[in-house]
């Protein structure tokens, strides 16, 4: 029998709404063998979703997702088979947890001065443990009806052009990909259709990013057309980078539940292993 993955899954420890053992769940019933937990500047999700695969007969990838700055853009970078359990890196992706939720705060003094006022201790309850993020807060402006969806929270509101934007953790792709790097993890740039600057065109980022000691590119994500697949792929035969792909799950956080709407061949996953072999 074929296994499959995805690469790309949050749970309730960042910005998703299921726990670790209900993303197993999920998965399992979706046909995949293998999920990579990638929280946002969290590793606490893999533990548990380890615990629960052992039992289920599946496997779990530990990862994690990176936010690096590049200008006045963003990027996301994942980092796969990262040694979660390292103290140093514990440290560091909690002292972005603090500033996420110092962000947090900021976010909503900005809102109160456009007449939006949401509680900071509604928000951190709906967080919960883990990183704290937009999402938690566009899900709490349209519980509150400030908005009729997610999409125009980060229209109206926080949104990287938004008039309640703030800025994260101060991270360069130099760092993120050091980070991960130290941990014996392999960088691989996230949803790369989000990849954009005014002045470059998208493949002299990516070109950028590669000689930064990127390692792999998302070809496959929900958001992705299959002109976007063949891009991606073509990009990453031309840089010689590894191919992975994911759902980029938030459970509900996004309305719709994406686990397994992106399946990779479980081969993909070989070659990763056989990279850091
Ligand atoms: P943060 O890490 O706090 O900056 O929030 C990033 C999260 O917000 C990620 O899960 C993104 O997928 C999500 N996000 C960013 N922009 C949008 C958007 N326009 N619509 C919906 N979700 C978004
Ligand atoms: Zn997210
Ligand atoms: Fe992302
Ligand atoms: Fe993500």
């Amino acid at each position: 029998m074929p296994k499959f993955a995805d690469l790309h899954v949050h749970t309730y420890l960042s910005d998703g709404t299921f726990s670790p053992e209900k993303v197993m769940e999920y998965a399992k019933v979706a046909g995949l063998y293998a999920i990579a937990i990638t929280d946002h500047d969290c590793v606490d999700g893999i533990a548990p979703a380890m615990e629960i695969a052992a039992k289920l007969g599946m496997e779990v990838v530990p990862g994690v997702e990176l936010t690096a700055e590049i200008g006045d853009s963003e990027i996301h970078i994942l980092g796969y088979f990262v040694d979660w359990q390292d103290k140093i890196f514990s440290k560091q992706l909690n002292d972005i947890s603090e500033v996420r939720k110092e962000r947090a705060k900021k976010i909503l003094e900005k809102l109160r001065k456009h007449a939006v006022d949401l509680s900071e201790d509604e928000l951190f309850q709906l967080s919960g443990p883990g990183s704290v993020g937009r999402l938690h807060i566009a899900n709490l402006l349209y519980k509150k009806g400030f908005i009729s969806s997610v999409s125009e929270a980060f229209r109206k509101y926080i949104g990287n052009k938004g008039c309640c934007y703030v800025s994260k953790f101060k991270l360069t792709p130099e760092d993120a990909i050091a980070m991960i790097k130290r941990v014996g993890g392999i960088p691989v740039l996230a949803h790369p259709k989000t990849v954009y600057a005014e002045d470059r065109s998208r493949e002299d980022m990516i070109k950028e990013l590669v000689k930064d000691g990127m390692s792999g590119i998302e070809v496959y994500h929900s958001d992705h057309k299959p002109k976007d697949v063949e891009e991606f792929k073509g990009l990453a035969e031309k840089y010689n980078l590894l191919m992975t792909g994911g759902s980029d799950c938030h459970g509900f956080g996004k309305r719709q539940i994406l686990i397994g709407k992106v399946k990779i061949p479980y081969e993909l996953v070989e070659k990763m292993k056989a990279s850091i072999a």
